[in-house]
């Protein structure tokens, strides 16, 4: 296998993510892809199951995305969003406001995850502080969450989950609690909220999954409960569709499923269908109208140089068309049944302790995984892109790959955690 002169070259300028780099595998040079397909340097082809983060929900290489890039690329690139404005901008932000529905309608544009995760705890904090409120300026997380690597989400991450806990001391002081499962839970937690609700801004959670936490799912009567909880102690209630959002959970964002709705909500990752980096912090408008004064103080001071980057928004309406022109929802539903007929067997194994399929998220639970780094090769051998963390194994197709090739990806993750104890 020859290893390109790029590769040699550039590698030792690289930092990797969440990559001990003296030890991790180096990571494969890609230099095509298409459809669910990476195409390597050394001309092997690896199906994808994982959609780069699940980001990219039509497959890669799209050519109604593509297209609008292009258009976008020879009209204008980028402006500054301070003072100017421009037409994907804003009517991506009238298509978000009218697929959320009734109450979320004011887009704030940022260009990562985290810090649209940022924003909607800034807003939130300031919301109170604006209303003369002071004093407001925890959260309530849960444990299993994963909202992003910024020093304002880490203190929201699972404290116990060890991507952040290096930095324990230096973050702000968040009550992190368990997920309420079952009305004995709830009565706790409404019970704890009687004393820290003056003390709380907001309520943050990942709706239905949490995604990099774990993967670990939770029932809609869960986020009816949060919705309770955050009406009784008057509290925002905040929910990050970074994961969940655009189809990957079956319903275009998770809380449908659950007939209730968050005061703001986030949304990155699949928002530009994988192509640009891109972000939305949506509010109500209630959250809305405590910003809107003559005082100057009361204005959201916050404004990242790349806001509302015309080719991401480009990208971002381009993958809004697909979700209307293809049968996307559907797609991800016949995902979920595929999912967990074809991933069933897996439950036979000794060191596996739980199967379970969402929407087009399918997860493998080992009892552990000692060699990570042994199993991630072991399934590139076997064909597949596929990258386990902690004890889990998962797959998070794009929506729209096709049966023999899920076919495929299924199979080789049964044979590969069948062949050994990983
Ligand atoms: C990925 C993710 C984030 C962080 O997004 P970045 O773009 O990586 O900063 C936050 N919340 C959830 C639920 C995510 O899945």
């Amino acid at each position: 296998m020859q290893t390109p002169d790029w590769v040699a070259r550039g590698q030792p300028h690289i930092w990797q993510p969440y990559a001990q780099m003296k030890t991790a595998t180096p990571p494969l040079p890609v230099v095509r892809s298409h459809g669910s397909r990476l195409e390597l340097a050394d001309g092997r082809q690896l199906i994808d199951g994982v959609a780069s983060w699940w980001t990219a929900c039509h497959g890669y290489n799209h050519p109604h995305i593509a297209q609008a890039v292009r258009a976008q690329l020879d009209a204008m690139p980028h402006v500054m969003f301070g003072g100017l404005t421009h037409e994907p901008a804003l009517t991506l932000a009238r298509r978000l406001a009218a697929l959320l529905g009734p109450g979320l309608d004011r887009v704030f544009y940022t260009d990562s995850g985290s810090v649209a995760v940022e924003v909607a705890m800034k807003m939130a904090v300031q919301f109170w502080l604006n209303q003369g409120e002071r004093g407001r300026s925890r959260f309530l997380a849960f444990r299993g969450g994963y909202h992003g690597d910024t020093f304002g989400t880490m203190a929201v991450c699972d404290p116990d989950e060890g991507m952040h806990s290096l930095f324990r001391g230096m973050l702000a002081e968040h009550d992190i609690v368990d997920l309420p499962r079952d009305d004995a839970a709830m009565a706790r937690l409404d019970a704890f909220l009687e004393t820290r609700g003056p003390q709380l801004a907001g309520i943050l959670v990942e709706p239905l999954v949490q995604g990099a936490g774990g993967m670990l799912l939770h029932d809609p009567e869960v986020l009816r409960r949060l919705r309770r909880l955050a009406d009784r102690h008057g509290l925002l209630l905040i929910f990050d569709e970074i994961f969940t959002g655009f189809g990957r959970t079956g319903t275009l964002f998770a809380f449908e499923q659950a007939g209730i709705r968050p005061d703001i909500i986030t949304l990155s990752k699949a928002l530009t269908g994988g192509t640009l980096p891109l972000a939305a912090t949506v509010a109500s408008s209630r959250v809305f109208d405590a910003f809107w004064s003559d005082d100057p103080s009361h204005a959201l001071m916050h404004g990242p140089t790349f806001m509302g980057n015309a080719l991401a928004c480009a990208a971002a309406n381009a993958s809004l068309d697909l979700f209307e022109s293809e049968p996307r929802l559907a797609q991800a539903r016949a995902l979920s049944t595929a999912l967990a007929a074809g991933l069933a067997p897996c439950r036979e194994l000794a060191w596996v302790r739980d199967v379970r399929v969402l929407g087009a998220i399918g997860v493998v639970e080992l009892d552990r995984i000692d060699d990570r780094e042994a199993l991630k090769r072991r399934l590139v051998e076997a064909g597949v892109w596929v990258r386990p963390f902690g004890n889990v194994v998962y797959l998070t197709p794009a929506l729209t790959i096709a049966p023999d090739e899920l076919d495929t990806l299924m199979r080789a993750v049964i044979a590969v955690l069948r062949a050994q104890r990983p």
